[in-house]
C-alpha cells in the first residue's frame, strides 16, 4: 500500500518516531502496530460501556463510544484512501480520538471540568493524550504505549494556549499556528460525519425526534426525497438507512472533492508543505452552510430533549458526588490510585472518574453512598 501514497502522507520515512526507540514491527509497518497496542488498550474496551448520546443502559442498539470510533474509523479510512494519505495513521487516530472521554458523554466531561476548575480543568481530548502517554499499563519498559509522534499529534485535536506550553513539542504547532498531518485533519471531519448522521439514526430510533421533525432540514429533507422516489412506499428502518447512507456518502466525497481541489491548487506536495499551509481538509462552502440547520437541529431537538437533559442532570451529579467523596477522603479510593495520590491528589482522582465506564461510575456512586435497607 505504501507504494501508493502521495508525497504529502505521513509515512515512516518522514515520520518523526516513537519517544523511545523500538525494533521493527516486523511484518506490519509502524503505524499498524500503533492502531493495533489502540485496540488492544484497556481504555479502547472501556468505549463499549461510555456513552455517545444515550446512557448505556437506555437500550442495546444506540451508538456507544466504541461503535461511535468505529464508524469514525471507517469513514477516515476511507477518505484517507482517497486522498492517498496513511490509511493505517488515519484508523489507529480515529480509535483513539474519544479514549479520554469521562462516563456519560459531554455531560461528564463539564461536571468533571468544573470539579477540576481550581485544579488544572479537565478536557477529554487531552486525557486521550495522557492516556496513550502515561496511563496504560501495558509494557515492561514504558507507561504509556510508546506510539509514533503522528498518531499522538493526530489525538491531539485542539489545545489550550497553556497546555500547549506544557505539552513541549507535540503543543508547538497551537502556538505557532501550524497545521496537523491531512490524516489528523481529515479525522476532525470523519468524527463530525460519523455523529451528525448517527445521532439522526440514533434520534429517530428512540422516538426523540421524528421523521417529519428531521424533514425541516433541507439537506436530510433532499436525500429523503431521493429515496422515496426511487423506492415509493418504502418506509420504517429501510427508510432511514437509505435516507442516512446518503447523506455519509454525500459528506464524505464532498470533503474528499473540496479537499484534493485545494491540496492541489496550493500545490501540496510534501509533509512539510501540509503542515506549513492552511488547513486543506474541509467541506464545500455548500455543504458547510447546508449542515448547519442539521447540527442546530441535533442540539436543539436532540441533545437538549428533556429527557436527555435528565440523563445528564444525574450524569453529572455521580461525578460530582464521586469527585467530592475522594477529595474529602482520599482513603476511599481504591489502593492503587490511593498511592500515587501523593503527587497530585486531584488528577489521580480525574483519572480515576474519567476512566469509568457509566455503569461503573453508577456502581461506584451506590457503593459509595447507597444505604442498605433504607
Ligand atoms: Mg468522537
Amino acid at each position: 500500500m505504501s507504494a501508493e501514497l502521495a508525497g504529502y502522507a505521513v509515512s515512516e520515512a518522514n515520520s518523526s518516531g516513537r519517544r523511545r526507540a523500538e525494533e521493527s514491527p516486523g511484518i506490519r509497518t509502524e503505524f499498524q502496530r500503533d492502531r493495533d497496542r489502540i485496540i488492544h488498550s484497556t481504555a479502547f474496551r472501556r468505549l463499549e460501556y461510555k456513552t455517545q448520546v444515550f446512557v448505556n443502559h437506555e437500550g442495546d442498539l444506540f451508538r456507544t463510544r466504541l461503535t461511535h470510533s468505529i464508524e469514525v474509523a471507517q469513514i477516515a479510512r476511507s477518505i484517507a484512501r482517497a486522498l492517498r494519505v496513511n490509511e493505517d495513521l488515519a484508523e489507529g487516530v480515529a480509535y483513539a480520538h474519544d479514549l479520554g472521554h469521562t462516563p456519560f458523554g459531554h455531560a461528564g466531561q463539564d461536571a468533571l471540568n468544573a470539579c477540576m476548575k481550581e485544579h488544572g480543568g479537565f478536557e477529554h481530548n487531552l486525557q486521550s493524550l495522557r492516556i496513550v502517554e502515561e496511563l496504560e499499563e501495558h509494557y515492561a519498559e514504558f507507561d504509556g504505549l510508546n506510539l509514533m509522534y503522528e498518531t499522538r499529534e493526530g489525538i491531539l485535536k485542539h489545545c489550550s494556549p497553556r497546555n500547549a506550553r506544557e505539552l513541549g513539542e507535540l503543543g508547538r504547532r497551537f502556538l505557532e499556528n501550524r497545521q496537523p498531518s491531512l490524516e489528523a485533519q481529515l479525522n476532525n471531519y470523519a468524527d463530525e460525519i460519523a455523529y451528525n448522521n448517527h445521532d439522526i439514526d440514533d434520534g429517530l430510533r428512540s422516538g426523540l425526534i421524528t421523521l417529519e421533525q428531521i424533514e425541516s432540514v433541507e439537506l436530510v429533507a433532499t436525500h429523503l426525497k431521493v429515496v422515496r422516489e426511487k423506492h415509493p412506499g418504502l418506509g420504517g428502518r429501510r427508510l432511514i438507512h437509505e435516507t442516512v447512507r446518503r447523506l455519509i456518502n454525500a459528506q464524505a466525497l464532498d470533503l474528499i472533492r473540496t479537499s484534493e481541489a485545494a491540496i492541489r491548487e496550493v500545490g501540496i506536495e510534501t509533509l512539510e508543505d501540509v503542515r506549513a499551509a492552511s488547513r486543506l481538509i474541509g467541506f464545500s462552502a455548500e455543504m458547510h452552510a447546508a449542515l448547519q440547520p442539521l447540527k442546530v437541529f441535533l442540539r436543539e431537538q436532540l441533545y437538549w430533549h428533556y429527557r436527555v437533559l435528565r440523563e445528564m442532570a444525574k450524569a453529572r451529579k455521580i461525578i460530582e458526588d464521586l469527585f467530592d467523596a475522594f477529595m474529602n477522603d482520599p482513603r476511599l479510593l481504591p489502593p492503587q490510585y490511593l498511592a500515587r495520590c501523593a503527587d497530585d491528589k486531584p488528577r489521580v482522582i480525574a483519572d480515576y472518574i474519567a476512566g469509568m465506564t457509566d455503569r461503573y461510575a453508577m456502581k461506584e456512586h451506590r457503593r459509595l453512598f447507597a444505604i442498605p435497607g433504607a
